[in-house]
């Protein structure tokens, strides 16, 4: 069996080509792709700014589809389920996987591409959807996971108030899994309109930096202790450099976005002493939080379709990659087949 399959051959450069769908191992099933999601990295990879890719390169790490056929030895699976895929394939046995650091494999294998008809993986990566789940809301599991690991390492709590640098479809998914938390949610971005929809999925309190004095309105939203969680949901420096001094005491910053180009940030080092402030980052996800990702969205906890303003079909890939780099509307994603129509809602 053949399939169409988007291939990057160098900066700037990807074409469809028609290829044999891979051959099924004992322990693998094939899954006919829906919808596979567009995220920054694709975008990076694609225009040539990222320094670890080898071209020709797949992209695509957002799946969900249909299983369309089974290796011998899978069970618990059937053809026919929906289901959303995580494409890195980890060895299991490293230091870092026994250690419950499964994002950071030394072993990771992510050279398999979404943005194609087919993709086969390992059934340990395929995750069951229940039946009113929207496969193209689950395609969205793989950005939340991140989400979700990142909010477990500040151990968000109820009742903190927490700020979110950045109200792109990355931050407009933290402000919802806050919320879940019991948290208060501030949420800051240079774009009014992404403001908005941060209102739209539950931010309590918006800023825009450029218009608004971002440390009168923390005090003014925290009584002047300062925020408990700030988390750095932009690839800009000038993001995390604002978010550090609204930490109050105990208070713990996310780096949460590889910042790009790169860049040093200067900390205050008695800020962290007097205040405790604890300073970390996140990085990908572990199995254990893309399986809690499609708990919230399948529980409806997290709303994923409000964040798709854009899809396109697998033959416009190229398209679909320039809107996310021109940050045209929030999240693109692509229609690899025509398994399940969807609409993208106007948010106003
Ligand atoms: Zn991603
Ligand atoms: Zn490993």
């Amino acid at each position: 069996m053949d399939m169409e399959i988007a291939i990057c051959d160098g900066p700037q450069q990807i074409r469809l080509e028609r290829r044999p769908v891979e051959a099924l191992g004992p322990a693998d099933v094939l899954v006919r792709i829906a919808y596979c999601g567009v995220c920054p990295w694709d975008v990076r990879a694609y225009n040539g700014l990222s320094s670890s890719v080898r071209y020709p390169l797949q992209l695509g790490h957002e799946v969900a589809g249909e299983v369309a056929g089974l290796g011998a030895d899978v069970r618990g699976c059937a053809v026919g389920d929906r289901v959303a895929v995580d494409v890195i394939r980890r060895c299991g046995v490293c230091r870092a996987c026994r250690r419950g650091f499964e994002n950071m494999c030394a072993q990771a294998d992510s050279s398999r591409g979404g943005f194609a008809e087919y993709i086969v993986m390992p059934a340990k990566n395929v995750y069951r959807l229940r039946d009113g789940t929207k496969l193209i809301e689950a395609s969205l599991a793989e950005p939340l996971a991140c989400v979700v690991r990142g909010q477990r390492r500040v151990s968000v709590a109820t009742g903190d108030t927490a700020l979110v640098m950045g109200c792109g479809p990355l931050g407009l998914l933290h402000i919802q899994a806050l919320r879940a938390s019991g948290a208060r949610v501030i949420g800051a971005d240079l774009l009014d309109r992404r403001l908005e929809v941060a209102r739209h999925v539950g931010a309590d309190v918006t800023v825009n930096p450029d218009q608004q004095n971002l440390s009168q309105i923390v005090a003014a939203e925290t009584d002047g202790a300062g925020v408990d969680v700030a988390i750095v949901a932009v690839s800009q420096l000038e993001a995390a450099r604002q978010a550090l001094p609204q930490l109050g005491g105990g208070g713990r910053l996310l780096l949460f976005a590889g910042i790009y180009p790169r860049a040093e940030l200067v900390l205050d080092p008695n800020l962290i002493h007097y205040r405790e402030l604890l300073v970390t980052g996140t990085s990908d996800y572990a199995p254990a939080e893309f399986a809690a990702a499609l708990r919230l969205i399948q529980d409806g906890i997290v709303q994923t379709a409000p964040l798709i303003s854009q899809v396109y079909p697998l033959t416009e890939v190229m398209q679909a990659l320039a809107s996310v780099s021109a940050r045209k509307g929030l999240k693109t994603v692509v229609r690899c087949s025509d398994l399940e129509p969807f609409e993208p809602e106007v948010i106003s």
